[in-house]
């Protein structure tokens, strides 16, 4: 009897192996090659060692307790990057997107109207996410650069009667830091949730969530905290927490919805929800510590010197900044308009392929107007902003002019 049966099984195991008929990858058969980039564009930025050897230590149970103390550490170093109190703080597992669709998803119920500002791809990306989900979605649109003045929102407040605004206080496909005062209040005064992106401002230009009454934040970790992509902060106010939690139904998403994340991050139940990415968390913990441990002002400092060194450097080289009025430029992501003559792909690949040196061309409404040079957290030094000026310089010197 006991022949026969284990005769099966090896003539099953036998069937199963002989039936793998496509071969190992031959790519898979060689080492892994990452070749080092300066990572001069929107993000995501370098990442410094000690943030990678972070990521890089045993991993542990998503559930230890141990973890939890790291989740804690994180809340708490978000709350400070934030300058929030709000408990309601936390990583999702996932990148600047996820963080956009957890707040619409969870603070929108179909049919509600929500009122997206849109001066870049940012807003057009929230726009299309609120509108997936069943949102009356209204638009205020501005060509990239442009931005709203308070008179401007309030009008649309008061027309649309919205549930949520969104604006991008960073817009890094313009290079824009949009105004957030007095917005804040304009929302509580028209009983909407005031959200706001700050994936590309945050440690680099100055946001105060609960004093400039903003509702809902979220950011990435890929571009000031230096981490690599993969996590995003997220905080919720006491006013968004009422709405997202008396909704009528339940959110769209079952990994993004705020019940199911606050159980998790907020309550802390040891209860399994998602599996978080430990190392993703390790890494953010750490490049939190380093911002703690700097000081935000200093950082905000740091970035604006460093920005006026390289805005300075550009026009030396005879280029022309996108952003005309210096008080708008957002100093993570420098946006230079495209030099009359030249090919903007030509420009990029020529520093590409001889500095090693990364930027991007514009993004959704401002491709083919613009060149995006970021210096974000580490790589926010003057000896980087030269290193992007010599790349530059040498690709307007060797990429041919065509027109103009
Ligand atoms: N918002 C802004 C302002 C961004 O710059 C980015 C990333 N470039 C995002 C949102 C989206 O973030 P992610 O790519 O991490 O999903």
């Amino acid at each position: 009897m006991f022949t026969r049966i284990s005769a099966t099984l090896g003539l099953r195991i036998q069937r199963a192996m002989s039936s793998v008929n496509i071969p190992p990858p031959e790519c898979m058969l060689r080492p892994l090659e990452v070749p080092y980039r300066y990572l001069f564009g929107p993000g995501p930025s370098n990442v410094p060692p000690r943030i990678l050897a972070a990521g890089a230590r045993p991993i542990i149970g998503h559930l230890h307790t141990e973890m939890y103390e790291i989740m804690n550490d994180i809340k708490r170093g978000i709350q400070y990057a934030f300058q929030t109190n709000n408990h309601m703080t936390l990583a999702m597992s996932g990148s600047g997107h996820t963080a956009m669709e957890c707040a619409v998803f969870n603070t929108v119920e179909p049919g509600e109207s929500v009122l997206v500002s849109i001066n870049g791809v940012w807003g057009e990306r929230v726009a299309e996410i609120a509108e997936r989900m069943g949102a009356k979605v209204h638009t205020m649109v501005k060509s990239p650069g442009g931005y709203f003045t308070t008179e401007e929102i309030e009008k649309a407040l008061a027309k649309h009667k919205p549930v949520l605004f969104f604006l991008t206080h960073g817009e890094s496909s313009a290079g824009l830091a949009h105004p957030v005062d007095n917005v804040g209040d304009l929302c509580l005064r028209h009983n909407c949730l005031f959200l706001v992106d700050s994936v590309a401002s945050l440690g680099a230009s100055p946001l105060l969530m609960d004093q400039q009454k903003i509702d809902i934040l979220y950011t990435g970790s890929q571009k000031a905290l230096n981490a690599p992509p993969g996590t995003a902060p997220i905080s919720f106010n006491e006013r968004a927490c009422h709405k997202m939690f008396n909704r009528k139904i339940k959110p769209v998403s079952y990994l993004l919805d705020m019940t199911h994340l606050s159980n998790y991050w907020v309550r802390m139940h040891v209860l399994y929800h998602h599996t978080g990415p430990v190392s993703g968390f390790f890494a953010l913990r750490e490049s939190l510590a380093i911002l703690a441990e700097k000081g935000l002002e200093n950082s905000w400092r740091q970035h604006r010197e460093v920005a006026e060194y390289l805005w300075k450097g550009i026009e030396d080289l005879g280029l022309k900044l996108f952003i005309k009025d210096k008080d708008l430029r957002l100093p993570s992501v420098t946006t230079i308009a495209i030099p009359d003559g030249y090919d903007w792909k030509e420009l990029l690949a020529y520093m590409m392929k001889h500095h090693q040196v990364e930027m991007t061309g514009g993004l959704g409404p401002s491709i083919g107007m613009v060149i995006r040079v970021g210096l974000m957290g580490y790589n926010c030094s003057k000896f980087n902003a030269d290193k992007a000026l010599t790349a530059l310089a040498d690709a307007l010197k060797h990429c041919p002019k065509r027109r103009g």
